[in-house]
């Protein structure tokens, strides 16, 4: 019987721990955040604790997501750099039917249509990817989650909340325990034979200062960077009633640089998260409660080499920058204001046939809040998609600032998760950088479960 402790309750661990349980293995989740219950009490409450309930806690940053489903081995990350595309397909099944199980109702196919609108694109020199797409909604996912949650408890997983990992004994290169601070503050080890860390996006700070401590190395990822744009309904319709979350990329005139949208949201709203020292917009849609809007955001890649290979720190500076010129808030500009140059104002806003689902945000001029080649990328993008979208680059169109979606740092792990130098301690999940969805986040969860249970097995 083999000991192994799954560190973070998002869709990594959650996924990690239903497959290595029910195998006569002790396997413990140590999540550092609430159980859904209490989060969802912590986000009633507002301030610094609904900031850290709304990604930390049971789910992960699950729990409160818009709950897209995408089916496709290189949504969200790139699932063949681990498996074969059997393999892929074969853990993107595992997941669909858990998540079905638990409530994640609909058929995802894709229909003739999607086909026809990827051919209509290609001729745009627009790429638009068609997948097996389901939607579960923001309102719907905690009972989602809750209902896995009691699944585990049943097949004897321990799950301690509100217990943060902190530290990894390893001796002769091999994992011997997790050191944590429980609840009540107390600082412990537990003996383990396999760590899996799943830490999300929250906790890839964290990942990475353990693997400095630990001689692991690493290197940083790409960071994606753009804005929010929100339209009318019936703008995007023609691609949102053959698929939730479309997907298009771009490649733009000038920089030659890969633009993306991501995270559609039809019907939906835009929200802000708040990062301490600055923010980024983001979006969700609900299942009941339905604006007159689609948002989504446009997004532009930005790999850096010598001297500043660290995407997080630019990407961070930049979220500043809009933080500041925001006053605090992020910033709103109609897209007519940012093309003649001008700031937005409410009151111009306020005229526009496009009424924001946002409004804790700052009229302003997201030229002043992002650089140069952002502007241009994103300018150029809404043109390239107004060929395919036509009223998407209409002066009314709202822009929010910033949106960005950091891609942490990836250790150098094998194949199968594992990290190269030390046996035993698997890395999975957003924070590892190895994915960026629910779907991919579980499947590298699944990969590490499979492989510690192979060993275990063999023995
Ligand atoms: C607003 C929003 C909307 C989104 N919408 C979608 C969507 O529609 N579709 C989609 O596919 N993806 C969506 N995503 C992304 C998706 O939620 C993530 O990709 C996914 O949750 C990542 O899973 P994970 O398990 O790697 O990490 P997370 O879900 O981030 O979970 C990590 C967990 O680890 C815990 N943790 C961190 N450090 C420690 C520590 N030291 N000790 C103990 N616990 C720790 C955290 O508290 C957290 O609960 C959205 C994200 C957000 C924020």
């Amino acid at each position: 019987m083999a000991r192994v402790i799954v560190v973070g309750g998002g869709p990594a661990g959650l996924f990690a721990a239903h497959e290595l349980s029910g195998n006569g293995n002790k396997v413990i989740l140590i999540e550092k955040g609430l159980d859904v219950e209490g989060r969802k009490s912590a986000l009633n409450k507002g301030g610094k604790e609904k900031g850290e309930a709304y990604v930390c806690g049971m789910g992960g940053s699950g729990t409160f997501s818009d709950g897209k489903i995408n089916l496709h081995p290189e949504i969200g990350g790139n699932m063949l750099e681990f498996v074969s595309l059997e393999d892929a397909n074969r853990l993107i099944e595992c997941v669909d039917s858990l998540l079905t199980k638990h409530g994640a109702k609909g058929e995802a196919k894709i229909s003739p249509e999607a086909k026809a609108l990827a051919a209509k694109c290609a001729k745009a020199g627009i790429k638009y990817i068609p997948i097996r797409q389901k939607h579960v909604g923001s309102d719907k996912l905690p009972d989602l989650v809750r209902s896995i949650v009691k699944e585990l408890e049943k097949r004897g997983v321990e799950i301690l909340t509100r217990t943060e990992a902190l530290d990894i004994t390893v001796r002769d290169g091999k994992v011997k325990g997790l050191k944590i601070r429980t609840a009540n503050g107390k600082e412990k080890e537990i003996p383990a034979d396999y760590v899996i860390l799943a830490p999300g996006r929250v906790g890839s700070h964290w990942l990475m200062d353990l693997a400095k401590r630990m001689g692991i190395s690493f290197r940083h990822g790409p960071l994606d960077i753009g804005v929010r744009i929100e339209v009318p309904n019936e703008v995007m319709q023609e691609f949102t009633s053959v698929s939730w979350d479309p997907k298009f990329h771009i490649r733009t005139k000038t920089h030659e640089d890969f633009v993306r949208t991501f995270c559609t949201n039809p019907s939906g709203y835009v929200i802000t998260e708040h990062y301490g020292k600055f923010v980024s917009v983001n979006g969700h849609s609900m299942k009941e409660k339905q604006s007159n809007n689609t948002n989504f955001a446009f997004l532009v890649r930005i790999e850096l080499t010598e001297p500043l290979e660290d995407t997080t720190l630019y990407g961070e500076s930049i979220c500043k920058l809009s933080y500041t010129i925001g006053g605090g808030k992020a910033v709103l500009q109609r897209l007519g204001d940012l093309q003649k140059g001008k700031r937005s104002t409410w009151d111009r806003i306020d005229r526009s046939h496009v009424v924001p689902t946002h409004r804790d945000v700052t009229p302003g001029d997201i030229s002043m809040a992002l650089p140069g080649r952002i502007v241009d990328d994103i300018r150029e993008g809404l043109d390239a998609l107004s060929k395919v979208i036509p009223g998407i680059n209409d002066p009314g169109t709202l822009i929010y600032a910033p949106e960005v979606k950091f891609k942490s740092v990836r250790l150098d792990i094998e194949r199968n998760m594992e990290t190269k130098q030390v046996s035993g301690l698997f890395t999975v999940g957003d924070g590892a950088g190895v994915s960026g969805g629910i779907v991919p986040a579980a499947v590298t969860g699944l990969i590490a479960a499979e492989e510690i249970l192979r060993r275990e097995k063999k023995k």
